[in-house]
């Protein structure tokens, strides 16, 4: 265990953000890296307590307090080797988890101030990069094949575990790139995408093979082609092959939209529509004017209070907008603690992220009636204080106006109110489904859980089989 009294005497040190004038003029990552003796000082203060909650909160059961010791020893291969047994991604949840672990850290519940537990998991990630301790596995072939539709967090660990257990993988993925909302929805300044690219050439390497541009669906249990593109003719004869088993990754497409008066102006978008377009752009890729979303010079209004709404206001800022606005329709949370949510749970509380903190007027209780615009553009949106009040009846509570209607002057409005979950026919028994597809919106630990999982699962049936 870590050094048993260092939690006593060395405090909770965050490596903490690049100052908000220099992060807003790109697109780099925001967050800072402590130098290596301050980050094994962090790990030191991992007590091993009795029973490590952590392990309970982490999706994947990562055994945050054996790698933190070896981190704190300065043994890094070690405890790469720790972490990669339950984590096959380190470099992703290192950046962008919301760290469940560190909410029921038992130095949470006693001082408020948890274990570093997901910025360690980063610098054990990025020293393994650095060091050569990342190695590729070559595990001997079964002769079995199976086909991962969708390349995001679940497929990618689908497809690993599988690859590793010794199936014959193939994953299909409709965009041009894989990486699902990691390379299309989070933003570069959460997750640099070459962060991705690394993972993906250590997995083709190990023998996966990915398809780009082909979008394929499930008929009588036999891969179809939706769109494939011409110019992937040449890949087209995998799908004429057999797969033993079929894995569904392919998320939620289905993005949750507001059907008031109005919807229709030009400047109303649904959040992925700026941010995806954002990531591809600084991937190089080139959009007509006409069709780029830009917050350049704007007045951006975003409905929806949650992470993606956070997202929204980063990109904004970094696009060069005059202003943007947060509204959210559920009361403001409680700050610091809610008794709610007692620990070891996730605490339902106010959340400030970076993006926040780079400027933004939020509002909670705000009820959107509708969009008011000129010339076929938004101008505003006109909105409604609104009040919760218990149902007489039980259930969800009612909503009650609380105040007069206003407008909020608008040229850019994006819709960052969450994904509709997918809904699924009666598979054959040989296909599968996890992550977002399986369980609706989520987190990327949960969909890398979720695609250990299933690959698990396809391994029990095939071996029946
Ligand atoms: C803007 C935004 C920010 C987020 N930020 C965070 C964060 O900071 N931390 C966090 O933990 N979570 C975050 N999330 C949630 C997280 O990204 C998702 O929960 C996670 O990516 C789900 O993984 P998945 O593999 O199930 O699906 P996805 O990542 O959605 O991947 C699905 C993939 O399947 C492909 N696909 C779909 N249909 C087909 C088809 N027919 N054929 C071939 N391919 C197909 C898609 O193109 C996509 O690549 C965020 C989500 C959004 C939208
Ligand atoms: S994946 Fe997330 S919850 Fe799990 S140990 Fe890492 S930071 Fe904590």
């Amino acid at each position: 265990m870590g050094n048993p009294k260092a939690f006593l005497t060395i405090p909770r040190k965050e490596a903490g953000y690049r100052p908000v004038n220099d992060r807003i003029h790109d697109f780099g990552e925001v967050e800072q890296t402590l130098n290596t003796r301050d980050r094994q000082e962090q790990a030191s203060r991992c007590m091993d307590c009795g029973v490590p909650f952590c392990h309970w909160a982490c999706p994947l059961g990562n055994k945050d307090p054996e790698w933190n010791d070896a981190l704190y020893r300065g043994e890094w291969e070690t405890a790469y080797k720790l972490l990669s047994r339950t984590n096959p991604f380190p470099e992703f949840t290192g950046r962008i988890c919301p760290a469940l672990c560190e909410k029921a850290c038992v130095l949470y519940l006693t001082t408020g101030e948890a274990v570093t537990n997901r910025e360690n998991e980063c610098a054990i990630a990025e020293r393994a990069y650095q060091e050569g301790y990342v190695t590729t596995v070559h595990p001997e072939r079964n002769g079995r094949r199976v086909a991962v539709i969708g390349s995001g967090p679940a497929g990618l660990a689908a497809a690993h575990r599988l690859n590793r257990l010794g199936y014959g993988v193939t994953v299909f993925e409709k965009n041009e790139a894989a990486g699902g909302l990691l390379r299309y929805g989070i933003p570069n300044f959460k997750l640099n995408k070459k962060v991705i690219d690394r993972r993906i050439r250590v997995m083709e390497e190990e023998g996966i093979e990915f398809v780009y541009g082909c979008a394929v669906s499930i008929d009588n249990g036999k891969l179809t082609i939706d769109n494939c593109p011409a110019s992937n003719n040449s890949q087209l004869s995998i799908l004429n092959s057999q797969f033993d088993a079929i894995v569904i990754a392919s998320g939620t497409p289905v993005a949750r939209d507001l059907k008031a008066p109005g919807r229709e102006l030009k400047g109303v978008h649904l959040a992925l529509e700026l941010l995806s377009q954002q990531n591809r752009v600084l991937a190089g890729m080139e959009f007509p004017k006409e069709e780029r979303v830009t917050a350049k010079d704007k007045d951006v209004l975003v409905i929806g209070g949650g992470d993606t709404g956070s997202d929204c206001i980063g990109t904004a800022h970094r696009q060069g907008c005059r202003s943007v606005t947060q509204i959210e329709i559920m009361p403001k949370p409680p700050v610091g603690h809610n008794p709610n949510t007692p620990w070891p749970n996730w605490p339902v509380i106010l959340k400030t992220t970076s993006s926040h903190e780079e400027g933004c007027t939020r509002r909670w209780n705000i009820n959107t009636l509708e969009f008011i615009g000129e010339k076929g553009r938004v101008t505003g949106v006109r909105v409604q204080p609104i009040d919760w009040k218990p149902n007489p009846e039980g259930g969800r509570p009612v909503m009650v106006e609380a105040g007069a209607p206003e407008v909020i002057k608008a040229d850019l409005v994006l819709l960052a109110m969450g994904f509709l979950k997918p809904e699924h026919p009666q598979y054959p028994d040989n296909v599968f489904v996890c992550g977002d597809a399986a369980n609706g919106a989520s987190l990327v630990v949960r969909a890398i859980a979720s695609g250990l999982d299933t690959a698990a699962k396809v391994d029990k049936y095939l071996k029946k089989q």
